[in-house]
């Protein structure tokens, strides 16, 4: 393992020289979940690894999910087995390699009379899904009565309810998970590069051989050369299998999916519901720190994949399956705090409807050698990445007869001094409470920062010595420092966003500290004013989107 390489915005210019001058064996282009899991897979086998983004890691469809490691219980309906037994074994996997980031989460699935699964069905179902997972006995669903399920969760509709069924499942923070991923597999030797954007392929007799890049900050552009290729790119596989040539036989078929944000205090959640909305689709309602987040709609999408936003519509359907499900629940539109929509990359089946859309994952192999891969889920990211890891390695044995080996992804944790298991997670949480209150905080950051952060949690605290600002602007700047040079936030936004999750979770603190870690980054990154001002406009653009309703979507850009 290689300990030297830096995951630092400050080494990019480093890592550009050496994404130029090399020829690597793999190219990954996508930095979300499935690409920085494949780039993991790939360097830890030995394969020389290298990863383009052009935006932030995790910035597509893996920040925008329910942030749930689940089996899937919708694919016990449609009596896809393995997916259930593969996601539900992945569960388990997943938190234990980042037991500070997965976490265990009871859910609530309520029954209620002309639902859609009846009190026998969920019963036999949930043990099924148990069965198929490997779930320890201690850990398997409950059947609860109506009396028991309002006890556990008071605000829900008593109207027409028989009872719930009440199964574990996983939590995550999707972009800190992608990152965590990036991270380790750097620690294998890959590079990670974001901000740049594969333009077009260059070929070699017909053999896709390298990638024209620009760097998205400077605007320059320059080739990266390689063996082998994986297109891990979302919803813009067809985009770029496209510039490979013509799109045959399968392709894209893109879907909305929209949450919105109340603050905790006005949604008072006790439990992670999973329940029937009036028109039968299935919806979550998370409750997460100091705030609920209820979701998903799920539409086709035809607009602009890069500006993806909440419609009007949206909301309004968001609130009426909350005035639904829990009608002492009195909130409405000027109650969202905040809100993110996101694209599912699903396989196109003629006649098919959003919610019947298969999850699975699919790989492409073009005839000059780009393989795409592009469905699934968050939660099957390792999985996809061994079968794309062990395709490649099929491919190269052919002409390098090089033995690169099988997976081991199942045994690296995604962080360098791991916390041991669950109860390591809650004794590091009341160590660190102790800690911040000596800081001024209130206790809920020693919760925020080690499910953010792990134990990187204590360079954190470390750091907000050197700042003298009142204690949530000082652990602001601490966390911007941390995250510009171990984390290669090279953006505002990327900070704002996806490492810290302000936007969503806590989006009042951005008022509150965006001047001083916006002058901080300017700093560490050297922008001039004008670059200073950008970002602030990027800035002020994701505010309006993260808060606003639009009448219809945005345009799509060719
Ligand atoms: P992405 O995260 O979209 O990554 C693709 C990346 O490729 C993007 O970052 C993009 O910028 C980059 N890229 C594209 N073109 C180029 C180019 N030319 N050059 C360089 N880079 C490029 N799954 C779960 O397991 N649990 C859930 O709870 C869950 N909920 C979901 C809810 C919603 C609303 C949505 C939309 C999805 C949900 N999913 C969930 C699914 C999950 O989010 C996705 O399957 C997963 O994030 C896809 O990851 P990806 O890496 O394939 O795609």
């Amino acid at each position: 393992m290689n300990k030297t390489i830096a995951f630092s915005a400050l080494s990019r210019n480093e890592n550009i020289k050496q994404v130029k001058s090399e020829i690597f064996d793999l190219v990954v282009i996508g930095g979300g979940a499935t690409g920085t899991g494949i780039a993991l897979d790939a360097a830890a086998r030995g394969l020389k690894t290298a990863l383009v983004e052009k935006g932030d890691f995790a910035s597509g469809a893996s920040s925008k999910s329910t942030k749930l490691i689940h089996g899937g219980l919708r694919y016990l309906k449609q009596l896809d087995m393995a997916l259930v037994r593969e996601t539900g074994t992945e569960r388990a996997i997943v938190h234990r390699l980042a037991p500070h980031l997965v976490l265990p989460e009871k859910m609530l699935m309520p029954i209620i009379k002309g639902g859609t699964y009846g009190k026998w069905a969920s019963s036999f179902g949930l043990m099924i899904y148990d069965i198929l997972a490997g779930v320890k006995a201690a850990d398997r669903r409950k059947m609860l009565s109506k009396e028991k399920t309002m006890q556990l969760e008071p605000l829900l509709n008593e109207n027409g309810l028989k009872g719930s069924g009440y199964y574990a499942e996983y939590r995550t923070d999707d972009a800190r998970l992608t990152i965590e991923l990036m991270k380790t597999a750097t620690q294998y030797g890959a590079i990670g590069l974001n901000y740049c954007k594969v333009e077009d392929f260059i070929y070699e007799n017909d053999i896709v051989k390298g990638v024209l890049c620009t760097d998205k900050l400077d605007g320059q552009t320059f080739e990266i050369k390689f063996k082998k290729v994986v297109s891990a790119g979302g919803p813009w596989v067809d985009k770029l299998r496209k510039k490979d040539g013509l799109v045959k036989w399968k392709k894209l078929h893109l879907t909305k999916g929209v949450h919105i944000v109340f603050p905790h205090e006005k949604f008072p959640l006790k439990h992670t519901t999973y329940f029937d909305s009036p028109d039968g689709r299935m919806i979550f309602a998370v409750p997460r720190g100091r705030i609920t987040y209820v979701g998903t709609t799920d539409t086709n999408y035809k607009g602009n994949l890069n500006r993806v936003v909440a419609s009007q519509a949206d909301s309004a359907y968001l609130l009426s399956v909350v005035k639904y499900a829990f009608p002492s629940v009195n909130v409405g539109v000027e109650d969202i705090i905040s809100n993110w929509a996101g694209l599912r990359p699903l396989i196109h089946k003629e006649g098919k409807s959003p919610s019947e859309l298969s999850r699975k994952d699919e790989i492409f192999i073009s005839k000059k050698g780009l393989i795409s891969i592009a469905g699934g889920k968050l939660t099957g990211y390792r999985k996809m990445a061994e079968r794309i890891v062990d395709l490649v390695i099929k491919q190269m044995d052919d002409v390098t007869k090089v033995p690169f080996g099988k997976c081991k992804t199942e045994k690296i944790p995604l962080m360098l001094e791991p916390l041991a298991n669950t109860k390591a997670v809650q004794r590091y949480i009341y160590e660190l409470e102790k800690i911040i209150l000596e800081k001024g905080l209130v206790k809920y950051y020693a919760r925020y920062l080690v499910t953010n952060y792990g134990r990187q949690s204590n360079l954190i605290i470390e750091k907000m010595n050197d700042f003298s600002d009142q204690p949530e602007v000082a652990l602001g700047r601490a966390e911007a420092w941390f995250s510009v040079h171990h984390e290669m936030v090279n953006r505002a936004e990327d900070f704002f966003v996806r490492r810290t999750g302000r936007l969503y979770f806590e989006i009042k603190s951005i008022k509150l500290m965006r001047e001083v870690v916006m002058n901080d980054l300017q700093m560490y990154l050297k922008w001039d004013d004008t670059r200073l001002k950008a970002e602030n406009k990027i800035m002020d653009e994701l505010l309006y989107d993260a808060t606003h309703y639009y009448e219809k979507e945005l345009e799509a850009v060719s």
